[in-house]
């Protein structure tokens, strides 16, 4: 497992599993190492499949919350997706 590319469902490239992790509560998490020599980790919930690959669904949120991931949304301000043309807080158009 360790090693494996992870892979976006939208098709980009998230980084190599570094560790997986397996808390007590009986939940597995990935530590992801990011092209950008970043760690993150991915709730095995966010996993859709494992092959010669770990894919993942798209975007995947870090705990700390002061990740540079995503955009903000020009008429609140609140953080958004980079790919989401509508802010979840505002529901505004981005485009
Ligand atoms: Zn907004």
């Amino acid at each position: 497992m360790v090693g494996k590319t992870v892979i976006e469902t939208s098709g980009g490239v998230k980084g190599k599993v570094k560790d997986v992790i397996f808390d007590l509560g009986g939940g597995v998490t990935f530590l992801v190492q990011g092209a950008d020599g970043k760690d993150s980790q991915i709730p095995l919930s966010k996993v859709t499949g494992i092959s010669e690959h770990v894919v993942v669904k798209g975007e995947t949120a870090t705990e700390a919350g002061e990740s540079s991931y995503g955009t903000t949304c020009k008429f609140c301000g609140a953080q958004k997706p980079a790919e989401e043309r509508w802010c979840p807080s505002c529901g505004r158009s981005q485009t």
